[in-house]
């Protein structure tokens, strides 16, 4: 068979309707690739399901009109998904299993979509580097030797897409989940504006930066997925009730006359010349299309108070949201005398050290004397930082940089965390989450065979205006539908 799920989304539908493959080959396919994979993907696969569905929708002709249809994909194991466990990768959670769907589950079910396997994350979402779940480390395709990671924390659906498995994967996005490990899987990876797709069955991990994301291969298939979930839902009471127009792919990678804005700071704190260059040449592209590419300067101290803001509100909305992990609702019971023993006990076992550190800081910042100096203060710096980006969004039409300073990190790589580098350019992105905007992280080229991605940034509710300038940057790189797979 061809290998049908090197194509993109959009591809495979044609070859779907055109017969050329039916969803039970593919299917069989997707699973074959996932079983394969060595680099710790997932938690879950779900061959019996997946393959009686794709039978099913073997039997008919594959409608037009329905893309997802007989596609496969995969979820963040932090999703619920009815009758299979969903762990969030966390000891806590072992033999929970969710009685529904969560909202984007359903909708691709409607829509078609096979899931065939739960991926592995980072413990409970929290982290970047893909090492923290109880599965242990999750590995980048691109590196057969192991050495490099992929990223968090949707560390296992980043592989799916990269590696070929599937062309597109559900993941989260509280920081950076998404577009971080996009940048060093060579991916396109979205979040839309805060509010847009429903949460509804998200294991909440900081509400009010908590998104849906998602990764696929090209910007195409990221804009017909976003038609797909990005619907409003009564379930969710953070949903948007804004109208969403009827198409997000209407779009055609006309620049002429945007404008957008480089921040001079996150540029500056970049040190790498390849990185730099293949930035550069991106700018360049954007510039002979006809787009207006400026430098903007925003305060370097506010910048560098970027993840220590983001670390206490994630942290002190976490310890409160994740509250009712007690050893009693859900996951295994360890017993104890008391509530407060089950509960010491469960977490003692069932966390790991990354999860407990950031319990006691959100308790800390939480606690009445310490509010004003800590908790506060962090919504001040997101508050003002907030405010800088819409003064820029006055004049631009988006913020464009590079989603990280370096390709994939080694495994056991260490980075200053007092440098500017680590401060502002490996942290940046919590921008998008900060002001719930739309954003999204795209290939702009390779270093000694690991890609590297740029991110861009719109004003709210601007996901066209998104997908237009992201197209015409994939346009001028021509890094469209790349994967570990076809590099090797
Ligand atoms: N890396 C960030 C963190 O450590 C982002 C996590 C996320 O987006 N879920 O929390």
């Amino acid at each position: 068979m061809e290998n049908y799920l090197d194509l993109t989304i959009y591809e495979i539908h044609k070859a779907l309707v055109n017969k050329e493959v039916t969803p039970l080959e593919l299917t069989k396919e997707a699973l074959r690739r996932a079983k394969e994979n060595k680099d710790n993907a997932f938690e879950l696969i779900l061959e019996e399901d997946a393959l009686k569905l794709a039978e099913e929708l073997s039997k008919t002709d594959i409608p037009e009109d329905k893309i997802m249809y007989g596609i496969p994909y995969v979820a963040k194991d932090n999703f619920s998904t009815k009758g299979y466990e969903t762990t969030a990768s966390s000891n806590v959670l072992n033999g929970y299993i969710p009685l529904f769907d969560a909202t984007v589950i359903k909708l691709l079910k409607e829509a078609g979509a096979i899931l065939i396997a739960k991926s592995t994350l980072d413990e409970l979402a929290m982290g970047g580097t893909g090492t923290t779940g109880h599965k242990g480390i999750t590995y980048n395709p691109y590196d057969s030797t192991h050495e490099r990671l992929i990223g968090g924390s949707s560390c296992g659906s980043a592989v799916s897409v990269a590696d070929a498995i599937v062309p597109f994967a559900l993941g989260s996005d509280t920081g950076d989940s998404v577009r971080k490990p996009a940048s060093n899987a060579g991916l396109v990876g979205f979040k839309p504006t805060w509010g847009l797709i429903s949460r509804f069955g998200l294991f909440p991990f900081s509400p009010s930066l908590d998104h849906v994301a998602y990764f696929t291969r090209s910007v195409d298939d990221s804009a017909l997925m976003l038609d797909i979930l990005a619907k409003h839902d009564d379930n969710d009471y953070t949903n948007s009730f804004k109208d969403r127009p009827s198409t997000y792919f209407d779009y055609n990678g006309d620049v002429k006359g945007k404008k957008i804005a480089v921040i001079k700071e996150i540029y500056d704190s970049i040190q790498d010349p390849i990185l730099n260059d293949a930035f550069n040449v991106s700018i360049n592209e954007l510039k002979n299309k006809g787009a207006i590419v400026e430098f903007v300067s925003l305060d370097e101290k506010l910048l560098k108070a970027i993840y220590p803001a983001y670390i206490v509100i994630s942290s002190a909305e976490a310890t409160s949201n994740d509250a009712n992990l007690d050893g009693i609702k859900f996951g295994p019971y360890y017993g104890g005398k008391s509530y407060q023993e089950v509960m010491f006990n469960s977490r003692t076992k069932g966390f790991s050290n990354l999860i407990k550190r950031r319990f006691v800081l959100g308790s800390y910042a939480l606690m009445a004397e310490n509010q004003e100096e800590v908790f506060l203060r962090a919504q001040k710096i997101r508050h003002l930082l907030v405010d800088k980006i819409n003064e820029i969004f006055k004049d631009y039409d988006a913020i464009y940089n590079l989603a990280s300073p370096s390709i994939a990190p080694f495994v056991n790589g260490t980075s200053n965390k007092l440098s500017s580098e680590y401060l502002i350019a490996d942290n940046w992105l919590a921008i998008g989450n900060f002001g719930g905007y739309p954003s999204i992280t795209l290939p702009i080229g390779f270093k000694d065979g690991f890609p590297f991605g740029a991110n861009l940034t719109c004003k709210p509710f601007e996901e066209i205006e998104l997908f237009n300038i992201a197209k015409a940057i994939e346009n001028g790189t021509g890094l469209a539908n790349i994967s570990a797979r076809n590099s090797k």
